[in-house]
């Protein structure tokens, strides 16, 4: 397969409209990326996720060679990459600036306390990588710990990553982030958020390994599992 396959673009330049339209990304930022076999399907670099075509869309290999698609792949391919490398049940990679997310990071504020107990069910944690330059190697470098563990991290003043079984499920891990860190900004603007007691996230936290939401490699918590 060198060709770019029409059912896997269809919902990727779905999502890209989503992530323009709900403003988790702007102008040309952000980028997109699907796996399909020994194949990753990506978003172009320059191109702005809310006006993609089919015609944009980039093949890769998984050491990034270019196998179909006239533009040049994103500018953060390497951090997709590092992502499938390390996490084979990965399907699906979102990277995008979620506003209140980033704002988020950029104050200090961390999103990786047991708050929401849909993020801890669904996701376990929103942990923060270290802060890296944009498109280099330090990026993949920075998110490669993490990534094993965890579906949805924010980038230190930079934005978030979310990886998915499909490029839906990624999109709406994209959409709990930015949800949860405007929920727990409110929370601190009222007088503080409150954490979940430990008892309590230890059973959402074993609702979430049975239910299959953690990513395969997670190792729970000691006592829990
Ligand atoms: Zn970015």
């Amino acid at each position: 397969m060198t060709t770019i396959d029409k059912d896997l673009a269809k919902p990727m330049l779905a999502v890209c409209r989503a992530l323009y339209r709900r403003q988790l990304v702007a102008a040309l930022d952000g980028n997109v990326s699907a796996k399909q076999g020994a194949y990753i399907l990506t978003t172009p670099s320059g191109v702005s996720k809310g006006f993609i075509r089919l015609k944009d869309l980039v093949l890769v290999d998984a050491a990034g060679q270019v196998l179909a698609g006239t533009g040049r792949p994103t500018s953060e391919l390497l951090l997709h990459l590092e992502v499938y490398r390390q996490r084979p049940d990965a399907a699906a990679v979102i990277h995008a600036h979620p506003p209140v997310a980033t704002a988020c990071s950029i104050a200090g504020l961390s999103l990786a306390e047991p708050i929401l107990p849909e993020v801890v069910l669904t996701l376990g944690a929103i942990p923060t990588a270290p802060y890296a330059t944009t498109g280099t190697p330090a990026m993949a470098a920075a998110v490669r710990d993490l990534v094993s563990v965890y579906d949805a991290i924010l980038l230190e003043q930079h934005g978030a990553l979310t990886i998915g079984r499909d490029l839906w499920d990624a999109y709406y891990k994209m959409e709990k982030v930015e949800h949860a860190a405007w929920t727990v900004w409110l929370a601190k603007q009222l007088g503080g958020a409150r954490f979940l007691p430990p008892a309590e996230v230890a059973k959402l936290t074993t609702l979430g390994i049975r239910k299959g939401y953690r990513p395969p490699s997670a190792t729970p918590p000691p006592g829990i599992g």
